[in-house]
């Protein structure tokens, strides 16, 4: 059986065929610039070199329609016939309220993400033309939505409620949401697998830390809080994002002469990690820099840091105890620094890493000290095997 998974962003589109025989990637790519000039395809067979195809592309139809050609390609291509794609998974990000899991795409789910695109106008709309490019190009493939919100869909009310008047829950939907749920939902399931425990049992607090970062309390396999709210905003120092600030300050901000549209441009794209360090958004730059000494990004690290080791401390409050933290996305996998900073602060709880382990050793595999009362785990996120993992299972729906 093979799975195409899609993520479709308004300009972009990343795509990959996984064999779910094997869980192996077939093959995988990148169309960007949809839309725009310069756009172009990128197509990589498993252990072949990468092609580029530079085409104009007007629309997510065009860059499918070439992804399609060049996978039945004879020369490059990893399959003889188009039958040979059995389910495509659509990565979604807005689920809203109604969708608790992956689902089955119909006319009734299109209108119900239509009408999501409100709570998430950036990315909603985008997902959309994905799915209905690839119904136009394949219709009778099934297809299945998997939606980032679904896992925290089990958050109880008093996590998920803000305060201020109900009326706004009720009548905008207004509550927190959680993103990142893909990925924090592959790691938990991961992290079991390296214990030798049934998820089921376990008290994990998964820490997705990339451009984007949230943290995750996940009691007996459920998500029950996460550090991002109604929108990715909220949280985490983040690459150019905010996370958390008091909401007051929009205001003041905005008696200075600043529009909310400015407003809401400097809190999602010129601040967090970039507009405390002014260095940059990628933390390797920003390691670098500290290691010069640039005193404004050692102030970001320590400010990242912090965001993160006091939000896993009110996770542990939150699940009384945790057995387990995994760190996981390119700074969560990559960054034995921010690491070791987040887990020093959690020694009252038992956390001690083993210093070769988090700074030495190589891909999945526990950090924690022999017999260390928390367990702490590096596990590369795979979100796209999850989407596809997920398709199978709601294909039949
Ligand atoms: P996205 O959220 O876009 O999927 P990633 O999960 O790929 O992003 O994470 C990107 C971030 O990971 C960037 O800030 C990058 O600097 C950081 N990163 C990657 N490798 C390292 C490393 N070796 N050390 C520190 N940060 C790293």
């Amino acid at each position: 059986m093979k799975v195409l998974v899609i993520n479709a962003g308004s300009s972009s589109l990343k795509y990959q065929l996984i064999d779910m025989e094997t869980e192996e990637v077939l093959a995988k790519g990148l169309a960007e610039r949809i839309g725009i000039d310069g756009s172009q395809v990128t197509y990589q067979p498993e252990g072949k070199d990468k092609i580029v195809i530079k085409e104009e592309l007007k629309d997510h139809g065009d860059a499918l329609n070439i992804i399609i050609k060049e996978l039945l390609d004879e020369e490059v291509g990893v399959i003889d016939d188009i039958t040979e794609i059995d389910a495509v998974g659509h990565r979604t990000v807005h689920g809203g309220e109604e969708f608790k899991d992956s689902v089955k795409i119909d006319g009734d789910v299109i209108e119900k993400l239509e009408e999501y695109s409100e709570l998430a106008p950036l990315h909603n709309p985008a997902n959309l033309m994905g799915i209905r490019a690839m119904q136009e190009l394949l219709p009778e493939v099934p297809e299945v939505a998997v939606f980032d919100t679904a896992f925290h869909s089990t958050m109880p009310d008093y996590a998920f409620i803000y305060s201020i008047p109900y009326e706004f829950y009720t009548d905008y939907s207004v509550r927190k949401y959680g993103f990142h749920g893909t990925s924090h939902k592959y790691v938990a399931i991961e992290a079991a697998k390296m214990l030798g425990k049934p998820l089921d049992e376990l008290k994990i607090i998964t820490c997705h830390l990339g451009n984007g970062s949230s943290v995750c309390a996940i009691k007996n396999g459920k998500s029950i809080d996460t550090s991002m709210g109604f929108t990715p905003l909220a949280g985490l120092v983040m690459g150019t994002r905010s996370g958390d600030i008091d909401p007051s300050i929009l205001f003041y901000i905005n008696s200075k002469g600043y529009s909310m549209d400015q407003i809401n441009k400097i809190l999602n794209n010129e601040s967090g990690a970039l507009g405390i360090s002014g260095v940059s958004s990628d933390f390797r730059d920003i390691e670098a820099a500290a290691n010069e000494g640039n005193q404004r990004a050692i102030l970001t690290l320590r400010k990242f840091c912090y965001s993160i080791y006091t939000t896993i401390g009110s996770y542990a409050a939150a699940m009384d105890g945790v057995d387990c933290i995994v760190f996981t996305g390119g700074i969560g996998e990559n960054s034995a620094l921010d690491r070791g900073q987040i887990c020093k602060n959690l020694s009252f709880m038992g956390v001690e890493l083993d210093h070769d382990a988090n700074w030495f050793e190589k891909g999945n595999r526990f950090i924690n000290v022999p017999d260390g009362k928390v367990k702490v785990a590096v596990i590369a996120t795979n979100e796209e095997l999850m989407i596809a993992r997920d398709t199978i299972e709601h294909i039949n729906d």
